[in-house]
């Protein structure tokens, strides 16, 4: 579904992300970790194209993501993305917010758009909020309006970089339980987080990057029993 292969980007002379390779299959759950500038924003950001790659390929859902021709638009569309920061319209309210692309993008009829933001807010369990402003909610209550808001374009492919850093700890549980539910459903994930919990007891392979090289591609058994290289070692007890 997704695939990255020899991805290479530079930030100036900054060599950030390194022959990269990585093959997501569908329904496939992938958390990617490491230490802070390993590079996992960067890695997550070229997926959609939010950063072009100096060398390399990324193909998603066989849609070669970089190629000239590729309308971006059109693919963005089929990657839902959830970043730290929500990103609500804070003028709009929680339905609006999330009817917007549908309405905007796909140029759904409006009750069509409404029926399927409503579900959608029941779906990460804030049915009882869709007239609420995002200025009157949780941070934890914000990132399930933007999770919902990433699935209103029925994406095949969702990609979260640290969705619950901003978070208060009290307000982690009730996202990652959105998450985990969008696992279980056969989502396929690209998850960056050091929620080593929800790693263990969710995903299907762990990535740990250092220096902008994936240094371990894992099963979570195996990473967490057993990691391979000292770096991860070192991570893992500094995390856990
Ligand atoms: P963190 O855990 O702190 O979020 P990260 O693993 O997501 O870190 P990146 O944000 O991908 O790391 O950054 C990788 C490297 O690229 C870092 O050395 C960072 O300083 C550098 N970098 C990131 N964005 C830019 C930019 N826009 N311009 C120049 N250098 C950048
Ligand atoms: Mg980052």
């Amino acid at each position: 579904m997704i695939k990255l292969q020899q991805v290479n980007k530079w930030y100036g002379e900054h060599h950030v992300l390194k022959e990269v390779d990585l093959d997501v299959a569908r329904g496939e759950v992938v958390v990617v970790c490491g230490p802070s500038g390993s590079g996992k924003s960067t890695l997550i950001r070229t997926i959609n194209r939010l950063e072009p790659i100096g060398k390399g390929k990324i193909l998603v859902d066989g849609e070669d993501v970089h190629a000239k021709g590729t309308n971006i638009n059109r693919l963005r569309q089929k990657i839902g993305f959830v970043f730290q920061q929500f990103n609500l319209f804070p003028h709009m309210s929680v339905l609006d917010n999330v009817m917007y692309a549908p309405i905007n993008i796909l140029k759904q009829p409006r009750a069509e758009a409404t029926e399927l933001a409503r579900s959608l807010l029941e779906r990460v369990g804030l049915a009882d909020k869709v007239k609420a402003f995002p200025g009157n909610l949780s941070g934890g209550q914000q990132q399930r309006v933007a999770i919902a808001r990433a699935l209103a374009l029925k994406p095949p492919v969702m990609l979260f970089d640290e969705p619950t850093s901003a978070l208060d700890p009290e307000m982690v549980g009730e996202v990652l339980q959105v998450m985990k539910s969008l696992a279980r459903d056969g989502m396929t994930m690209v998850c960056v987080t050091h929620e080593m919990g929800f790693a263990r007891e969710v995903c299907d392979r762990v990535i740990f990057m250092d220096g902008g090289v994936i240094l371990e591609s894992a099963t979570p058994e195996e990473f967490f029993s057993a990691p391979k290289t000292p770096r991860a070692q070192r991570f893992l007890a500094d995390v856990i």
